[in-house]
């Protein structure tokens, strides 16, 4: 089947001072060649991959932008296929007129990631890889990046690579055997066999340990900030996300609503809420922020329960206090800055001692905060799975592969045994993509923009 010649905005739609259109198929050469003139007077179909040319969009005699021209030759492109980038005045008029004449003679809409589903499916990258640049494009912290850009260099796939060869190993030597059962097969040595069986279901295992560490670095922690009022609870919001966004004032109880927020700490984001003080209070508005900010401090990914170091804790401190799950929150002493008082805090909690006021005592914060969201010990530049789909398929290979170890290490045939590796193998070539149903690639390309 003849894959349709494709075309889009690659570059957001604003104002910005060049802007890209993609183009990319076997007509994707030819279709440039009608609306973009070199000052050379030479056509791009003259010219070898990677090179480029300037000279101006036209519609006919109608000038619509000066521009280059990069083109691309097949398979040494991103989808693999002829490509050509024109790159014009980054202006929405400019940009959609000029995608507009490249459907006129014969390009049709991209649809969303069409240009990454190409690219897997002439085989440039594998799911992994493909699902990495949504995470490169996105990414908002440097450890989000690093992520991303680790398993878009291949470290996923390298790593499940080398367990899929293994496991053919196994598959291969148990089909020989299944074969010719009566016969000694050489390379199907017992002691080996299991071992390479075990390690195989420790290397996966050991992909899904990182998961949830990964998960928080890319989707950030919700985070809540809590503490009787006055204690500094928006000083410090204020200090995180260095904008005014909180009311900060010396009369207690003014920081009426929760306040969305995103904010980086150190290698992480956390999506905050500021919220009103944690107290009992007589005045309707401010009692909605109150229960607001105590549900979510049960089902928040951190909890930055803030107090006075300044002065002793009081009863509103020590009904905060017995809310708090050690598991969730970080104590944040603050108002350093006036000295610090606090002697009698509870035992189990990690507490740092800061002043938001004047910025003191942030690196603990953020080793607090890394060390409560379990990423303290995550290397992002490791092999970390990257979403939901691609740790499912693993906990089935690594079940797979338990399964296959137990049977063959209770006796069973080898059969049994082949089916249970069999079962894993097809699990890691579905999260590689090697295997993937129409309906998963669909699925994943979906999710991405139009013009990636
Ligand atoms: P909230 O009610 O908990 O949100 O408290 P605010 O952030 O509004 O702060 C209450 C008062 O404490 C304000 O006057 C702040 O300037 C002051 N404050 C906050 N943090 C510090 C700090 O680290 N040191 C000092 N000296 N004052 C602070």
């Amino acid at each position: 089947m003849v894959k349709k010649t494709i075309a889009a905005i690659a570059t957001p739609l604003g104002e910005s001072s060049i802007g890209v259109i993609r183009v990319s198929g076997e007509q994707a050469i030819a279709v440039a060649d009608r609306v973009f003139f070199a000052f050379s007077g030479k056509p791009l179909a003259s010219l070898s991959g990677y090179a480029a040319a300037y000279g101006q969009i036209r519609n006919g005699c109608d000038i619509l932008d000066d521009a280059v021209a990069l083109v691309f030759k097949a398979p040494k492109s991103y989808t693999g296929e002829d490509v050509v980038e024109l790159s014009v005045h980054g202006g929405r008029l400019i940009l959609t007129k000029t995608l507009r004449l490249l459907f006129e003679n014969g390009a049709v809409s991209a649809e969303p990631g069409e240009f990454t589903k190409r690219a897997f499916l002439n085989g440039k990258l594998d799911l992994t890889k493909a699902e990495s640049v949504m995470g490169l494009i996105s990414a908002q912290s440097e450890a989000q990046l690093r992520l991303s850009r680790a398993a878009h260099l291949g470290a996923v796939s390298r790593k499940i690579e080398k367990i899929e060869e293994d496991l053919r190993q196994a598959a291969a030597s148990i089909a020989v055997f299944s074969d010719f059962p009566d016969e000694e097969i050489e390379g199907l040595d017992p002691v080996h066999f299991l071992e390479m069986l075990k390690l195989a279901e420790t290397e996966t295992g050991q992909m899904l340990a990182t998961y949830d560490a990964g998960r928080i670095v890319r989707e950030g922690l919700d985070t809540v900030i809590v503490g009787k009022p006055n204690v500094g609870k928006s000083t410090l919001m204020n200090f995180l996300s260095r904008a005014e966004r909180s009311i900060v004032t010396d009369v207690a109880g003014t920081t009426r609503d929760v306040i969305e927020e995103t904010v980086t700490l150190g290698d992480l984001v956390l999506r905050l809420a500021d919220t009103a003080g944690i107290h009992e209070t007589e005045d309707k508005v401010e009692s909605v922020g109150v229960a607001r900010a105590t549900a979510r401090m049960e089902t928040a990914d951190l909890v930055l329960a803030v107090l006075d170091g300044s002065a002793p804790l009081d009863q509103d401190d020590f009904a905060l206090l017995s809310q708090l799950s050690p598991k969730n929150t970080v104590l944040v002493v603050n108002k350093s800055d006036l000295g610090h008082r606090l002697t009698d805090l509870p035992d189990g909690f990690r507490t740092v001692v800061i002043s938001a006021k004047e910025g003191q005592g942030f690196d603990d914060l953020c080793a607090a905060v890394a060390s409560v969201a379990g990423t303290a010990k995550l290397d992002p530049d490791s092999v970390v799975l990257l979403n939901e789909r691609q740790r499912d398929c693993a906990v089935r290979a690594k079940q797979a592969l338990r399964e296959a170890v137990t049977a063959f290490s209770s006796g069973h045939t080898l059969d049994a045994v082949g089916i249970c590796v069999d079962d894993a193998l097809a699990a890691l070539y579905e999260l590689t993509g090697k295997r993937a149903t129409n309906e998963v690639t669909d699925e994943i390309f979906r999710r991405f923009c139009v013009g990636k």
